[in-house]
């Protein structure tokens, strides 16, 4: 079977533990002690083939900056997680995709990346437009997408690893 290497980047207490939870265990934990970093596995069918994804779930530990370099340095592809519900968590998405550039020595547009905005159940709380996040999309450009979802729902938590992979396989 192929390995598929995933990171999930993003601020803290955008979702990102949540997410990979939802998908893996199919559950929705309310509280996920935010500095643990963990690695899961799941096997996903696309177009009648298996891979089996690695998907590393990154938390804002000490050494996280260096941490987060060997993670960009071994992922095949990248979360890129915002919460709608807090502005700030979406411009620092910026920095993290430039670290992604610089280690990569490329381009952005050429990382099989998703642009995700979390706790799109939380509409009445919202910070961010979902244009915001299109636009972003645009800017950054290439194959990447965008999708607001939700762990709490389960609100395209499935169809963004697919969105993911896809772009990677077809590298
Ligand atoms: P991480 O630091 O990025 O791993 O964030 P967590 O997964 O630990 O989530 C931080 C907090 O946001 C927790 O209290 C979660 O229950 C909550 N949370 C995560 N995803 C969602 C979501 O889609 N909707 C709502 N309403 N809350 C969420
Ligand atoms: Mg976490």
């Amino acid at each position: 079977m192929i390995n598929v290497k995933i990171v999930i980047l993003g601020a803290g207490s955008v979702g990102k533990s949540a997410i990979t939870i939802q998908y893996v265990n199919g559950e929705f934990i309310d509280y996920y002690d935010p500095t643990i970093e963990d690695m899961y596995r799941k096997v996903i069918e696309i177009n009648n083939e298996h891979y089996m994804l690695e998907i590393m779930d990154t938390a804002g530990t000490e050494n996280f900056l260096v941490m987060r370099d060997l993670y960009i340095r071994n992922g095949q592809g990248f979360f890129m997680v915002y919460s709608i519900t807090a502005k700030s968590t979406f411009y620092e998405l910026e920095a993290i995709k430039d670290q992604i550039s610089r280690i990569k020595d490329t381009n952005t547009c050429n990382i099989p990346m998703v642009i995700i905005g979390n706790k799109c159940d939380l509409e009445k709380d919202r910070q961010v437009k979902s244009s915001e996040g299109e636009e972003l999309v645009k800017k950054w450009g290439g194959n990447i997408d965008f999708l607001e979802t939700s762990a709490k729902d389960n609100t395209n938590i499935s169809i963004a690893f697919e969105q993911l992979v896809k772009q990677i396989i077809s590298k």
